[in-house]
């Protein structure tokens, strides 16, 4: 098996290295390196773009979060949450899930009340009254924070008076009295404004569309369904990218690949190199993602469930599982890059036709046995009628023997 792995490994950087049978030179390789390099890189950044290209769960379903933080609460009954509530939908995302027309999907339905009630929230008036809020909760956190730096003098003053220290002496110029009322005044200016707050707030739930949003949140029923849409959408959504993903691969691992069919068949050395660099760099995004998905992958998770929980619920069943699946997948990989990729009697079938060597392609005289150039016997002797035939073709052409796989 070992021994079979180092052929294969070989067998590829030689394939990678190599054209027509020789070495490339140095600058050649790093020409080569750095296009793949490039070529990989972009692949990856296509396969994270188009895996965004479709609406996330909460795309799909944009009224679920409003909905989800409302029930999670711990008192629906409480004015702060009502008023948390409404005030988050005010400029929310910037209507960012109203206008994603460029990606594939659509909202669900289940919103389209929310969606509605939003909109009529979002009037002008509003959305000034929020920015309203936020003015004067800065104003506030302003203010406790001079307040706690007024704390940290008069503390210290405390400290002087008690240790006997002269007012003249103190490092405060100002008198502890005086930081104390200073404080008061502040603490009363942040009441005031935690009152300004509160009468903007009632203004905000007292508005109709406001009022019927909240009401409409108190529907278990449809949070019940909305909550179920929203995990489908979260099951579906990897998978989803998954399936567009391969997508976005497929064209370019099919062309890759018969480019260089063509090239080999046509003994085009550098375009076979390149094509054959390409097909390479397109097949190992798609082989990571392969193995992520089974791995990671919620379907399989579900798949190989399903069995544990048939077999008794023997859990370590699941790594029999993937322990089987990921070399069942490797081997059948390989076998593939045997049958179509390391395939040399496609290219053998044309030197033979040309009168060229099978192993390296130079030009031979009709009947030559060995390559004057690489030494390769271009012939082997039919277990049938023991007559000399070219080697890598499929049938004797003395006796239309079928051969051995050679
Ligand atoms: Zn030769
Ligand atoms: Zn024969």
């Amino acid at each position: 098996m070992f021994s079979f792995i180092k052929k294969i490994a070989r067998k590829l950087i030689r394939k990678s290295t190599y054209i027509h049978h020789e070495s490339l030179n140095k600058v050649s390789l790093v020409i080569l390196i750095l296009i793949d390099i490039f070529v990989l890189f972009n692949v990856f950044s296509g396969l994270n773009n188009i895996s965004q290209w479709i609406f996330n769960p909460s795309e799909e379903i944009p009224c679920f979060s409003t909905i989800e933080n409302y029930y999670t609460a711990t008192n629906k009954e409480s004015f702060a949450l009502k008023a948390a509530t409404i005030e988050n939908l005010i400029n929310h995302n910037n209507f960012s899930h109203f206008n994603n027309q460029n990606k594939l999907g659509k909202v669900s339905k289940l919103c389209d009340n929310y969606l509605r009630l939003e909109k009529e929230i979002n009037t002008p008036d509003n959305i000034e009254i929020k920015a309203d809020i936020e003015q004067i909760r800065t104003e506030i956190s302003n203010l406790n924070q001079e307040i706690q730096t007024l704390q940290s003098q008069y503390d210290s003053t405390l400290l002087e008076k008690i240790a006997g220290q002269t007012p003249q002496n103190s490092i405060n110029q100002t008198t502890a009295d005086q930081i104390k009322s200073e404080i008061d005044t502040k603490t009363n200016q942040i009441s005031n404004k935690k009152q300004q707050i509160l009468q903007k707030q009632t203004r905000l739930i007292q508005v109709p569309a406001a009022d019927a949003y909240l009401k409409l949140l108190n529907n278990t029923s449809e949070y019940k369904q909305i909550k179920k849409a929203y995990q489908s959408a979260q099951f579906w959504y990897p998978n989803k990218q998954l399936l567009l993903q391969t997508l976005f691969l497929l064209p370019l691992i099919i062309g890759a690949y018969f480019w260089h069919k063509n090239a080999t068949i046509k003994n085009q050395g550098l375009q076979a190199l390149l094509s054959w660099h390409l097909l390479l760099i397109f097949c190992i995004p798609l082989l990571i993602k392969v193995f992520e998905f089974i791995q990671f992958g919620n379907l399989i998770r579900i798949a190989i469930e399903s069995i544990v929980t048939l077999l008794g619920g023997l859990l370590f069943v699941s790594n029999y599982v993937l322990i089987l699946i990921i070399p069942l997948l490797g081997f059948g990989l390989i076998k593939f890059l045997q049958r179509f990729v390391f395939n040399q009697r496609i290219q053998a079938k044309k030197r033979i036709e040309k009168i060229r060597c099978i192993n390296c392609n130079s030009q031979l005289r009709l009947n030559d046995r060995f390559c004057h150039y690489c030494g390769f016997n271009q012939y082997t002797n039919c277990p049938n009628c023991n007559q000399k035939t070219y080697k890598l073709t499929n049938f004797c052409r003395v006796c239309g023997h079928q051969l051995e796989q050679n």
